[in-house]
């Protein structure tokens, strides 16, 4: 780097700290940023040619890699098109499409589809479609949402009262938050086995139902892995239970996609180690192979003809940038980008891959609980980590990896060949040495 550069970055890093919000900082004492010139593949460079080895997939996004030949033809032949138009009164090609797709992939039954802007705001539309669901049938009690403890759905309002009451951020929203219903969160470990399926972990929720369901609009969850609430698996039996629930109580079924969407637990849907759908369905991230901000919420056709049967007979929701041209184009291209490449081997090869390779971490006194489900593994420690020694640690190594208290955890490209894995779960290898 020639000295001008290096002090137009050290200018940029100023203004950054001065005047910019990064993702839950202080503007005080925030950790370190750092500048990112280009990503390929599954590197990250950083400006001052560090090359950084992708272990996050910019948080479940970016499955395909970085700077992706299809999906950069996808955007720009898109934008010499139409890069945005209005979808009040007009429609168009990428986003029939791309809901074309989407109804033809996701599990049967999800047949009407809702694009929006992020993750929390299709969290926030499910929610809403729920309500009005209800509404119309005359059931207007029905007006909470049931969740487990543990879960992660995004950070605006009525999402954010469904997160977790103690890690997400109830204490300080309190008064301002709907407050909804809470079960534990399920204890029984993932396993494809129903004789590994606990019957008992499904009566606190079961119990919660059947006190409350009068006024319980639906349920929402994270089916199989919940994410940012603690990278935690569960049984898929819970799920075919609650399904069972849900139908004689007369409550909604939400699944909350948005991370597990998109082949990353082994499955195109985590609801397919169920084998059972939801009523209504959140996708996100994934969906545009971390390229563009777009969300969709599918709901079955009895929900979207109730909702329109009721009064005011319409779906009340409509962002400025729904239908987004540019997104729609190019989750077209990732998705059939998915479709074409073999992705189940590609899984099977990654989770294969880090079980064997993060299983001498098991050992460690340090670690508390050692888990991998498709291309996601997760080394659960006894105590929370040292956030800026551990991030100063791994750009050391020549990774990428965020964790967050007591996890350290990965999610790669799926496109990572095995060589760059084994760098990712050597260097998670060596934290835990780091942290004994
Ligand atoms: C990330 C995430 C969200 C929120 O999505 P944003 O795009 O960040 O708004 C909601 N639910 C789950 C399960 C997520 O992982």
């Amino acid at each position: 780097m020639s000295p001008e550069e290096k002090n137009n970055v050290s200018t940029q890093l100023a203004f950054d700290r001065q005047h910019i919000w990064h993702p839950y900082t202080s503007m005080h004492t925030p950790l370190p940023v750092f500048p990112v010139k280009e990503a390929a593949g599954v590197r990250i460079i950083l400006e001052d040619g560090r090359e950084l080895i992708d272990g996050m997939s910019s948080w479940w996004a970016a499955i395909h890699g970085y700077n992706h030949p299809v999906l950069n033809t996808a955007l720009s032949e898109q934008a010499s098109k139409v890069a945005h138009v209005m979808f009040g009164g007009l429609t168009h090609e990428p986003a029939v499409e791309l809901c074309r797709l989407l109804v033809e992939l996701t599990p049967t039954g999800l047949d009407k589809v809702f694009l929006c802007d992020s993750g929390s705001v299709s969290v926030e539309v499910a929610l809403k479609m729920a309500l009005q669901y209800q509404q119309a049938r005359g059931m207007k009690k029905k007006k909470r949402f049931l969740t487990v403890r543990g879960g992660y759905h995004g950070d605006t309002f009525h999402a954010m009262s469904v997160c977790d009451p103690t890690t997400g951020m109830h204490t300080i929203f309190s008064g301002a938050l709907p407050e909804q219903l809470f079960a534990p969160r399920p204890q029984c470990r993932f396993s494809k086995l129903v004789k590994d399926w606990q019957q008992d972990d499904i009566t606190p929720i079961s119990q919660l139902l059947a006190e409350h369901h009068e006024e319980i609009a639906a349920i929402i969850l994270e089916p199989i892995v919940q994410g940012a609430g603690g990278m935690w698996f569960y049984h898929p039996q819970y799920l075919r239970e609650l399904r069972v629930l849900c139908n004689s109580y007369d409550v909604l079924l939400i699944f909350d996609e948005i991370a597990t969407g998109f082949g990353r637990t082994g499955k195109l849907f985590a609801a397919e180690h169920a084998g059972i759908s939801p009523d209504i369905c959140c996708l996100g991230k994934a969906l545009t192979g971390g390229y563009m901000t777009l969300a969709a919420t599918l709901c079955s056709d009895q929900i979207a003809q109730t909702i329109s049967q009721g009064t005011p007979g319409l779906f009340m929701h409509g962002p400025t940038f729904m239908g987004n041209p540019l997104a729609c184009a190019v989750a077209v291209a990732s998705v059939q980008l998915l479709k074409q490449n073999n992705w189940q081997k590609k899984i099977k090869d990654i989770e294969q891959q880090l079980r064997r390779e993060l299983e001498p971490a098991k050992n460690a006194a340090s670690v508390a609980d050692v888990r991998v489900l498709g291309a996601i593994g997760v080394l659960e420690m006894r105590a929370p980590v040292d956030m800026a020694s551990l991030q100063k640690f791994f750009l050391d190594q020549g990774v990428w990896i965020r964790p967050f208290n007591k996890l350290i955890y990965l999610m790669p490209p799926y496109t990572i060949n095995s060589e760059d894995l084994s760098r990712l779960t050597d260097a998670l290898l060596k934290a835990v040495d780091l942290s004994a």
